[in-house]
């Protein structure tokens, strides 16, 4: 098994000419036959894909042998599939999105790095907040011990949050985090720019403590959001590995999220499997209510129709199979 492999890697370095090097980067990585999401801008590169190791090594060595990427730092999750679908270059104005006024370079102005050890170390003294870089939902699943929520849902809101919400602990070392690192390596100059002295991130981000062979994950309750196929993976890998959020429906723990069947809706909701099956995957009664007054807005139909095709023309490739199980495990109404 883990035949596959996913890496999690950024860099914010000038690119000249980002929008024809992307092109040129979807060629390379659709020639390797990779499969993910790359972001480019003029201010760096921010990807995450997936493929079988020898894909991946290719990869590595290839953006390596460019001298800009050349201490590129990736993190390797093993896996037994893809972690997507299609292979996405996309060229954009920022890879970590603020608004024009808020923007800053993080190899201009950066909170101090912290390694796992030292974060730990860290997150127990009483002089510290500790402010979550990510958006609410992905909070809702897992974060460290003792965090603040942000209400954002977007990372653009962060500096008007931090106005609102932060101004009362100037006098504290802040500490922040998200997924793999790169947010905080804005959220941090935000910070610094909004009157905040002593800022520090976790290097690496979550997963890295994770994966820390001391640390182990320690203080991280539940499960940390990702953004492709797997949704969410365990940080903790100490006996204190626990479920923190709540089923929408029925409020027993559970940390699956599911999207709502309404196609109209599509909110994307926690879940425990009982009740997946019980609402149908309807978030609420009235997105239930809504499709049987809008029976073409169900999710379902489609499901129907996609697996009813592979069927007929006799494809059992993975696609084809997912629809399929899809359609068999949860609605089969
Ligand atoms: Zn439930
Ligand atoms: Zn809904």
């Amino acid at each position: 098994m883990n035949k596959y492999r996913i890496l999690l890697y950024y860099k914010f370095i000038n690119i000249e000419n980002s929008e024809e090097f992307s092109k040129e980067h979807l060629k390379l990585c659709k020639d390797i036959r990779l499969k993910g999401r790359i972001l480019i801008a003029d201010e760096g590169i921010n990807g995450t894909v997936s493929g079988t190791i020898e894909q991946t090594e290719k990869y590595m060595n290839a953006l390596k042998r460019d001298d800009r990427f050349i201490d590129m730092i990736f993190k390797i999750d093993e896996s037994n599939e893809h972690a997507f679908k299609k292979m996405y270059v996309r060229h954009k104005d920022s890879i970590i999105t603020l608004l024009p006024e808020d923007d800053v370079n993080p190899n201009k102005k950066v909170g101090k790095y912290l390694k796992p050890n030292e974060f730990y170390q860290m997150l127990q003294r009483d002089d510290v907040i500790i402010v979550d870089g990510r958006n609410d939902y992905e909070y809702d699943i897992g974060h460290f011990r003792g965090a603040i929520r942000s209400n954002v849902n977007n990372f653009k809101e962060f500096p008007k949050w931090i106005d609102d919400n932060l101004s009362e602990y100037k006098n504290k070392k802040v500490l922040t985090y998200c997924t793999g690192g790169i947010r905080c390596e804005k959220l941090t100059g935000v910070l610094l720019d909004h009157g905040f002295d002593d800022v520090y991130h976790l290097e690496g981000g979550i997963v890295t403590y994770g994966k820390d062979p001391e640390i182990r994950g320690k203080l991280w309750d539940g499960k940390c959001y990702v953004f492709d196929e797997r949704i969410s993976v365990r940080i903790n890998n100490t006996d204190e590995d626990i479920v923190i959020s709540k089923c929408n429906h029925c409020g027993e723990k559970s940390d699956r999220y599911i999207n709502c069947i309404n196609d109209d809706c599509h909110k994307q909701h926690i879940c425990c499997e009982k009740c997946e099956k019980a609402q149908e995957g309807f978030c609420s009664s009235n997105c239930r209510q809504y499709v049987l007054e809008h029976p073409e807005k169900d999710a379902r139909l489609r499901f129907k129709e996609k697996a009813k095709m592979y069927k007929r023309y006799n494809q059992y490739h993975e696609k084809a199979k997912e629809a399929i199980s899809k359609l068999d495990k949860n609605y089969s109404a």
